[in-house]
């Protein structure tokens, strides 16, 4: 089983993501001996082997059905047993894109949490980049390296046991992009200098919850002669779809002048018969134009997961050692 290539068919021992709806998955290791049972029933792991990955499956007792799903890192976002904070889909497209990151690409991320972020930069470097992550947490990178294994990423992998705060990252010279999501970027910037391939031009991001996080990684990237530093917020917007007519000035004037009709008639105190009447029309005026579709965003927007810092490291020259 492999993150990285789509297979058609369902074969024991793979994983599957089990898809009741977006908000309810989990990932199943099929098992020829197992059941899963949930609301919508039981449903036996044989019955899924040799079957398309897509399907949808009745459950056994006929309550009802699920989707199997093929493994992809932003499935995994969803399912991933939580060790730690996570990152979603919304910031990992955004670091992806502004880290310039594409097959071939060396990457160095700390720390590796629960991998998520992980499965994407794989998948984007893949199939000759490389990646190197670095987690102190023992547990944790056991727990995350042993995914990296199962998934079949291990070649384009390396994780290490490491204080990178403390004793940096132990390579130099080696990479294009670095991210860091760790409770102190700041201290492990001047290790990340060292690791960048020094004769290009390369890409750090930092991801930090608070504004004094962010603060202290700008002045440390400043020191550490980082240029085009800048900072995002990724946040989550609803879009309303909504319908409005569209009239042409001939019409909208029409509507107007019975609008201001209306208006006179009521003022007036005409008989109630008129009023039906303007009425009518301006129903027939409404339904008249064709539609245009419209998005309205609500004012209030939740959900900051995480500022997004970014700068750019520029390549050492000759006569700067
Ligand atoms: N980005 C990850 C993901 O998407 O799954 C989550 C990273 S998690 C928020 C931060 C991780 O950094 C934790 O697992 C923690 O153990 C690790 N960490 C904190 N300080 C560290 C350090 N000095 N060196 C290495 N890892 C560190």
């Amino acid at each position: 089983m492999s993150f990285l290539h789509y297979k058609t068919h369902i074969e024991e021992g793979e994983l599957v993501i089990a898809y009741l709806s977006r908000e309810n998955m989990t990932p199943l290791i099929v098992d020829s001996k197992k059941t899963y049972n949930n609301k919508f029933g039981i449903f036996k792991h044989k019955d899924m082997i040799g079957k398309e990955y897509g399907t949808k499956m009745p459950s056994h007792n006929g309550r009802g059905f699920m989707y199997l799903l093929h493994p992809t890192p932003e499935l995994w976002t969803h399912v991933v047993p939580h060790r730690t904070q996570i990152l979603y889909v919304a910031d990992i497209s955004y670091i992806t894109t502004y880290l310039d990151l594409k097959p071939g690409s060396i990457v160095l991320e700390s720390g590796t949490g629960s991998g998520s972020f992980s499965h994407s930069l794989a998948r984007t470097i893949a199939p000759n980049g490389h990646l190197y992550t670095f987690e102190f947490h023992e547990e944790r990178a056991k727990a995350v390296k042993q995914d990296f294994e199962e998934h079949g990423l291990s070649d384009l992998i390396t994780i290490e046991c490491r204080d990178v705060c403390k004793n940096g990252f132990g390579v130099t010279d080696l990479v294009h992009a670095v991210f860091l999501d760790l409770p102190a970027p700041w201290e492990a910037i001047p290790a990340a200098k060292e690791a960048f391939k020094q004769k290009r031009i390369g890409k750090i991001s930092c991801f930090s919850p608070c504004i004094e996080q962010v603060q202290r990684t700008c002045a440390s990237l400043n020191e550490n002669g980082f240029v085009e530093i800048k900072m995002y917020e990724c946040l989550i917007r609803e879009h309303e779809i909504k319908t409005i007519p569209i009239y042409t000035v001939a019409d909208a004037v029409n509507k107007i002048k019975l609008q201001q009709d209306k208006k006179r008639k009521r003022k007036e105190d005409r008989d109630e018969q008129d009023i039906a009447n303007a009425d009518s029309k301006l129903s027939k005026s409404k339904a008249d134009p064709p539609n245009l579709y419209v998005s309205k965003t609500p004012n209030e927007v939740k959900g900051h997961t995480s500022y997004l810092t970014f700068a750019t490291f520029l390549p050492v020259l000759d006569d700067e050692k």
